[in-house]
């Protein structure tokens, strides 16, 4: 019994030691949440891939961090963001809310894997209850790289979070010293460090030397409960030739709603309409989004499948929001208002 109170005494102080690192009572309190990403990856000399380092405390060694910030380490996981899913990212968001509810906690850096980052910091956006500033960031050169980009950019993220210019912009992604807004922002390169964008949106601010530049406020402010259920939602990307055939599968496996990633301006083939009257018949919500980066989709074109014939069926339309986001917001808003049309129409106008 003795042992075990011993052991259990050794674990309890180890772990308040793992989580409050070098208090500094002259310094404010930043939580690092880690999940894993090439910012805690780092090659394996066996066989030379790029993998998930042990411990996820990357963070460490970084010059001038503890200089700036007490640092709490929550590790949430230590994965590769393709492994993440929307359930797993509705725990991040209960575990960051829990630890920003730490009086001394002023706000939160997430380190996350940049395949799929543009989605968890939106999927955060949509569902953290707390006001206090969370930044989302990752790195593009993993930890074992000569010159690695994931230092940089969580003492960047760290310098955010203590700026009084950058209140009020929701969840944002801080990478390569830009800052972007999570709904806007895009990974548009496979390697290069310089890989989000907000396109024709813009960035909301920039790092440098340890201050931010505010150029833009963010005007989107839904947030949603983290769902205890997810709503099955799948995405149907269309193209030149398409058939029904994969929209039906999805409606006959049941499927709660789906998103088109259509062409253009809003528009489908005529197979690809039939589907869609198929999924309509059968309940299902249908979110009209374009594979084209920017400009949105609109009810402009009244031919079969175009987006006004769309529109009359009750497709709803994403706007600007792109296919994975459109699919995240559904998922969060079926949980919360059902499959109400008209309720789920307002909620993608002002996403
Ligand atoms: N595959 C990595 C990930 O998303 C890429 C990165 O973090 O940059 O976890």
């Amino acid at each position: 019994m003795k042992k075990f109170l011993f052991l259990f005494i050794i674990l309890f102080f180890s772990k308040q030691a793992f989580c409050d690192e070098n208090i500094n009572p002259d310094l404010p309190t930043v939580a690092i949440v880690t999940t894993g990403g090439t910012i805690a990856e780092v090659i394996d000399p066996k066989t030379g891939a790029v993998v998930p380092a042990e411990g996820g405390e990357f963070f460490k060694g970084i010059p001038l961090l503890y200089k700036v910030a007490n640092i709490k380490h929550v590790p949430f996981s230590n994965i590769d963001s393709s492994q993440m899913t929307p359930e797993m990212w509705a725990n991040l968001s209960k575990a960051v809310d829990e630890v920003l509810k730490d009086s001394k906690v002023v706000g939160a850096v997430v380190a996350h894997g940049t395949d799929t980052m543009a989605e968890g910091s939106y999927f955060l956006d949509l569902t953290l209850k707390s006001k206090k500033p969370v930044v989302v960031t990752g790195a593009m050169r993993s930890a074992s790289d000569p010159y690695p980009d994931g230092p940089f950019n969580l003492l960047n993220s760290v310098y955010q979070v203590l700026s009084k210019n950058a209140l009020d912009w929701g969840v944002t992604i801080n990478m390569n010293q830009y800052i972007l807004s999570s709904r806007d922002a895009e990974k548009t390169h496979t390697t290069n460090p310089q890989t989000f964008s907000s396109g024709e949106k813009g960035y909301l601010g920039y790092v440098f030397n340890g201050e931010v530049f505010r150029f833009n406020d963010r005007l989107y402010k839904q947030r949603f409960p983290v769902p205890e259920k997810m709503a099955n939602v799948d995405i149907f990307f269309d193209y030149a030739g398409a058939g029904p055939e994969a929209l039906k599968f999805m409606v006959d496996n049941g499927a709660d709603g789906i998103v088109i990633e259509s062409l253009g301006a809003g528009n489908v083939n005529s197979a690809v309409y039939e589907g869609i009257q198929y999924a309509l018949k059968k309940n299902v919500i249908i979110v009209l989004t374009s594979s084209v980066p920017y400009g949105g989709v609109f009810p402009i074109y009244g031919d079969v499948g175009g987006g006004a014939s769309l529109a009359k069926e009750g497709v709803i339309f994403s706007r600007h929001l792109r296919g994975p986001k459109a699919r995240l917001l559904l998922m969060v808003a079926m949980a919360n208002v059902g499959k109400d049309r008209n309720k789920l129409e307002a909620i993608f106008a002002n996403p």
